[in-house]
């Protein structure tokens, strides 16, 4: 938000009632994507947003800026849910949104420092370069070897020279962008295709055609929940998602010397094998975004704006930075830290619906894949809402619902369980090769 070039007062709040086309709540890439394609395919609609903050102020304005293909399940495991057909239309409609997501950042002149160089995974022990190659493997089995290149340690070091690398799986199927500058421009075309957005109203109740703020009322055909790691403070839907937070450090832009002995030079993204996530991107203005999982999930899926920020966790993250650039340390200091709530459902399966007669729609559930999956979202919600039948609403995900979470305490025993074992396992896996 320090970066986006963009006056972050806030817009007006709902002034009063209102009868509307569509309401959408939350403005995200979710809410705000939705609203693009629904008012880019038919201009008569009335809609508006609901913001509880300012355009942004969600993961949307925080994350790691992969535009990637990927989602939390794998092309195996959607195979496996929804069959192969499904699954590999689900794979190539999200390898062509990357594209439409730098496609309509141009066309509305949203300079979000879009670079598809692609993504690295890294193997920088055995166990990982084990579950790479059968990772890679498993792709190829769906025809889809070129998109999941295994490269060997050369291959690998030559575009991203971080230590202990023997090999690197390549996926071209990945743009690295600026967070913040793509939800708040998004934010403004929205606004120039006629959609109203108001900030500072935050929705107390979602019903059925009925958005409720503290004073207002919004009626609306259809209304669009687009609140992902915010969803549990809606009532009746604590257990709908967990939210967990993801957190991120950033250094101060890094001198050439730096990038000469650490590449990325097409702006990939990278991370390593490890189960508890990591995730980087070389910033259009040369510094290390660096991002990881680990934070805590906290009881009774409470989020606060102090869970952003873990100093411990900030730590662990520059030390996992340093472990993967050791020769040049002293150069990467914390300039700036920061985190936010990803949305997690209990079966890590995004879904985006329609539920037409109760005129309620949703999207969400990315874990920690929404910036490219969010225009997906959007682009299938503007299809369902407006009654178009097309291959988008034909998506395996499309009306899929997981079950909900379970009540606490054992969210909090299970959600915290699953961290503490992974985070276990990179360990003996790291010693396997030697080092902590
Ligand atoms: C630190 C971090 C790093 C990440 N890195 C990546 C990455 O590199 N690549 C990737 O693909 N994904 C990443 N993600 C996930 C990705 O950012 C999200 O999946 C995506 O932004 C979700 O967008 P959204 O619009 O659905 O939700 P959000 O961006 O969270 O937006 C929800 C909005 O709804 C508003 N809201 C909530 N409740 C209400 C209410 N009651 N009334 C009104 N408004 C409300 C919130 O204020 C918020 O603005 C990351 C997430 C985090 C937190």
């Amino acid at each position: 938000m320090a970066t986006v070039d963009d006056d972050l007062t806030p817009r007006p709040s709902l002034p009063g009632d209102l009868d509307v086309d569509v309401a959408i709540v939350g403005a995200g890439y979710t809410g705000l994507w939705t609203a693009y394609y629904l008012a880019g395919a038919d201009p008569t609609l009335r809609i508006v947003v609901l913001e509880a903050e300012i355009a942004g102020y969600g993961a949307s304005g925080r994350n790691g800026g992969w535009c990637s293909a990927f989602l939390p399940l794998s092309v195996a495991e959607l195979a496996r849910r929804h069959g192969r057909p499904a699954a590999l239309a689900m794979h190539h409609a999200l390898v062509s949104t990357v594209d439409e997501v730098g496609r309509a950042a141009a066309a509305e002149g949203i300079d979000c420092h879009f670079a598809k160089g692609g993504t690295l995974t890294l193997a920088r022990n055995g166990a990982q370069l084990a579950r790479l190659r059968s990772e890679v493997d498993a792709m190829a089995s769906f025809g889809l070897g070129d998109d999941s290149v295994l490269l060997d340690a050369a291959a690998a070091r030559a575009r991203c020279g971080a230590s202990e690398v023997l090999g690197a799986v390549y996926s071209p199927h990945c743009a690295a962008l600026h967070p913040a500058r793509l939800v708040r421009g998004l934010a403004h075309a929205v606004q120039r295709r006629g959609v109203r957005i108001f900030e500072r109203t935050p929705a107390t109740a979602i019903a059925p055609r009925m958005v409720q703020t503290g004073q207002s009322t919004v009626r609306a055909d259809v209304v669009v929940r687009a609140t992902e790691g915010y969803t549990p403070r809606l009532p009746g839907l604590r257990r709908a998602v967990a939210p967990v937070y993801s957190l991120m450090i950033a250094t101060p832009p890094l001198p050439p010397s730096f990038w000469d002995r650490a590449g990325l030079a097409h702006r990939e993204t990278f991370m390593d094998g490890r189960r508890v996530i990591i995730y980087g991107q070389r910033t259009a203005d040369d510094r290390l975004a660096f991002g990881g999982r680990g934070a805590p999930y906290h009881f009774s899926s409470r989020i606060r704006p102090s869970f952003d920020r873990d100093p411990r966790v900030f730590a662990a993250l520059r030390r996992s930075l340093v472990e993967l650039f050791p020769d040049q340390a002293d150069l990467l200091t914390i300039d700036r830290a920061w985190g936010g709530p990803l949305g997690i459902p209990r079966d890590w399966h995004p879904s985006v619906g329609l539920d037409r007669a109760r005129g309620l729609a949703w999207a969400g559930g990315y874990v920690g894949d929404g910036v490219a999956t969010t225009n997906l979202a959007g682009r299938t919600l503007a299809d369902l809402i407006r009654g178009v039948e097309s291959d988008l609403t034909r998506l395996p995900w499309v009306g899929h619902r997981s079950r909900r979470w379970e009540p606490e305490p054992l969210r909090w025993l299970g959600a915290n369980a699953m961290l503490r074992l992974a985070a276990l396992a990179d360990a003996q896996e790291a010693r396997g090769r030697g080092k902590r």
